[in-house]
């Protein structure tokens, strides 16, 4: 009874083991178990394993989870404070602060190299958070449009403010010169987002998307998977160009050495439940933080961050194509 269970369970697994890309089951395996980042959000993703398909060279979780849970999960408990992997404070400063991040700065110059950005007339961010890379190019080029998807609440307020037309993406009319979407497309359940894509982009239009590169490193030393939900490698981002007309004008590998990352994931998942058990120095620096004023916070934070200034992660975050890169990203043209 039980092994007929097992087998119940393992066929309808097996059954919904399409891959995203080609539609097919033929050369799918279950890989591996999916490590989730917070325990607790097996109660939003369910049991899930991650499959492979060997012709696309893609990985994705199977079963998909429910869309009303995820759509719960991204509107509510996502960018909760003290939540990896944003650390979201109740400080709009914060925000501000952010947009002059290593991190956004190195997306500017690289988009900036490129393309001509005083052509750019209308873009759309997919997934934006709270919009840092559009926000910074509208400062250089005010002329700029800027519309997105995102349905966070506190990020929404930002968006807003920062002068973002903010629309589920099937009530856009608009078509544009440039779709950014960075670290949004691994959390999808189907890669059919590059229709929409097609679609709203003018003739010759371009993608600008970041996402985890996700090669034999990523799956030997993760210490998480979740939220994600893709696992994009070069190959898989070529057959979905292929798949949905787009041409690759350049795929590059970029950020940390996968080692580093990992370290990184793990000091920050470590803090979490540091956080969570209440019993320690983080809780406690946590609640002695209430009673500081926030310039203080902030001056000591400047001081801490000019301290850091040599450290080597620097050079992981600056250096492209090293083989041994956790991000991927690129530009996708759209095909006439
Ligand atoms: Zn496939």
């Amino acid at each position: 009874m039980i092994i007929l269970k097992i087998q119940k369970k393992l066929n309808s697994k097996i059954s919904n083991m399409k891959c995203p890309i080609c539609n097919n089951s033929e050369n799918v395996k279950i890989r591996c178990d999916y490590k989730y980042e917070i325990k607790e959000d097996i109660k939003y993703f369910g049991e899930l394993n991650v499959c492979k398909c060997e012709k696309c060279d893609f990985s994705f979780a199977n079963p998909m989870p429910e869309m009303k849970n995820l759509n719960f999960f991204y509107e509510n408990v996502y960018r909760q404070i003290n939540r990896p992997p944003y650390w979201v404070t109740e400080n709009d400063e914060e925000s501000e602060k952010r947009v002059l991040e290593d991190k956004n700065l190195n997306y500017l110059l690289y988009l900036s190299t490129l393309l001509d950005l005083k052509k750019i007339k209308n873009i759309y961010d997919f997934g934006a958070g709270f919009g840092d890379l559009g926000y910074a190019i509208k400062k250089k080029f005010p002329n700029v449009n800027l519309y997105c998807t995102e349905y966070d609440k506190q990020c929404s307020e930002i968006l807003k403010k920062r002068g973002y037309k903010n629309e589920p993406l099937e009530n856009i009319n608009e078509k544009f010169d440039l779709v950014i979407t960075l670290h949004s497309l691994e959390h999808l359940t189907d890669v059919n987002i590059f229709n929409n894509f097609n679609e709203i982009l003018k003739p010759g239009g371009k993608v600008f998307f970041e996402v985890p590169n996700c090669p034999e490193e990523y799956f030997s030393g993760r210490p998480y998977d979740g939220p994600h939900l893709l696992f994009y490698t070069k190959k898989s981002i070529e057959s979905i160009c292929d798949k949905f007309k787009f041409k690759v004008d350049r795929i590059d590998t970029s950020s940390y050495s996968f080692d580093e990352d990992h370290k990184y994931q793990r000091e920050s998942q470590d803090r979490y439940y540091r956080i969570k058990s209440g019993k320690t120095f983080d809780s406690f620096k946590q609640f002695i933080k209430k009673f500081i004023p926030y310039n203080l916070l902030k001056l000591r934070q400047l001081i801490q961050n000019s301290k850091n200034i040599n450290e080597l992660h620097k050079l992981g975050l600056f250096t492209s194509n090293s083989d041994d890169n956790c991000y991927l990203r690129g530009i996708l043209i759209k095909k006439d």
